[in-house]
């Protein structure tokens, strides 16, 4: 384990198995999302084991992320779904990274650079059809066909991205994906034909087909959680990330002792305290204290007390035998319980996605996969 007490499990078997699974939703290409460090599972062991599943291109955040990909894997096609600079041209084209382009002056200054270094750069175009972020209009169509008078470019691909595709009413997800193909049609109709649309997220590939197109951007999904508690999640989906510690201390306080900083837990019976050396600069979210639980012995215990920023405390009165150096869960399956990120972030007002990506670098990720000898 490191050294470190307190680990990542980060299953590829799981994230195989969810992959295969979610291709059976949808005839498209699913282009697997891997920024924020594949939320957190590690993206270059994330992208190693998807090409290995047929994934043929990958979608990030940062440039700096795609650089990364690029650098482990050079064949594979690798697609920048955020904002990039204009002074990152050059590197684009030189990498053949995609950008997505949303302003007439940055697809001026990529085609400046492709010019100059005699290569044609790919794009996709972001069309804003109710996201609010980034993205053309649909009143830029004018604009967009600027775009394809500009020399050495290819608009390879146009896309956009729900607002609201993990709720449960759709009818604004509907709204946006008809501004989508108006938009599409009427560049067709003024002789720009792109070859690759895409709109669904996770959420979209379970609950809304008609969006699916050409490709799919997935990402939560592949890593088993859930977009949101309105969804059914129950599609076979499993969680690839678990999280676990060891406990470090055992002893009994008695009643009126107080625990932590702020003395906020106050023992009411004499209370057998466990400390577990994770906290908030592993992002255990200090925000759980006195209110969330982690599992141990297959059932689950109540934090108590401030969560630190290394350690934390739990009450385990009720588990018996509790000792030092006891595997806790803090998310995954331990007996018949489980604990997921979606459940996690229930307890503090957010979402599965915030969990997984806060959990720190100081947390080692451990790979496992039960195929491998
Ligand atoms: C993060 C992101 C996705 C993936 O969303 P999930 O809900 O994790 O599937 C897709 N498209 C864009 C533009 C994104 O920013």
């Amino acid at each position: 384990m490191g050294g470190r007490p307190v680990w990542a499990e980060v299953n590829l078997q799981t994230l195989r198995e969810n992959f295969y699974k979610l291709q059976t939703y949808t005839k498209s290409e699913i282009m697997p999302i891997v920024k924020a460090d594949a939320y957190g599972h590690g993206a270059i062991p994330v992208v190693k084991t998807l090409i290995a599943c047929g994934a043929q291109c990958f979608g990030v955040a940062l440039l700096q992320e795609a650089l990364e990909i690029k650098a482990a894997f050079p064949e594979v096609t690798v697609m920048v779904i955020g904002a990039t600079e204009r002074n990152e041209s050059d590197t684009l084209v030189e990498r053949d990274i995609i950008p997505t382009v949303f302003q007439l002056a940055q697809a001026q200054a990529l085609s400046e650079s492709a010019v100059r270094l005699n290569r044609t750069a790919r794009l996709h175009i972001k069309i804003d059809t109710g996201m609010g972020r980034i993205g053309f209009r649909e009143t830029d169509v004018a604009e967009i066909l600027r775009i394809a008078d500009l020399p050495n470019l290819f608009i390879e691909g146009i896309f956009t991205h729900f607002a609201t595709a993990d709720q449960r009413d759709l009818s604004f997800a509907r709204k946006q994906l008809k501004c989508f193909k108006t938009v599409y049609e009427e560049l067709k109709r003024a002789g720009l034909t792109i070859p690759i649309r895409h709109a669904a997220n996770s959420a979209g590939i379970i609950q809304f087909p008609e969006s699916h197109f050409e490709l799919v951007r997935l990402g939560i999904s592949l890593y088993g959680l859930t977009p949101s508690s309105q969804i059914d999640g129950n599609i076979g989906l499993e969680p690839v990330m678990a999280w676990k510690a060891k406990v470090s201390h055992v002893k009994t306080i008695n009643t009126g002792e107080t625990v932590s900083y702020g003395r906020t837990f106050q023992a009411a019976y004499p209370t057998v305290v466990a400390t577990v050396p994770v906290g908030y600069a592993d992002g255990m979210r200090r925000a759980l204290s006195n209110q969330g639980e982690m599992l141990i012995h297959g059932r689950r215990s109540t934090i108590i007390g401030r969560i630190c920023m290394d350690q934390t405390m739990l009450d385990v009165t009720k588990i018996p035998g509790v000792k030092v150096e006891d595997v806790v869960t803090i998310l995954g399956k331990d007996g018949n319980d489980q604990l997921t990120a979606t459940e996690m972030g229930d307890w503090m007002g957010t979402i599965s996605y915030e969990v997984v990506c806060g959990i720190s670098k100081r947390v080692p990720r451990v790979y496992i996969d039960p195929t491998e000898p």
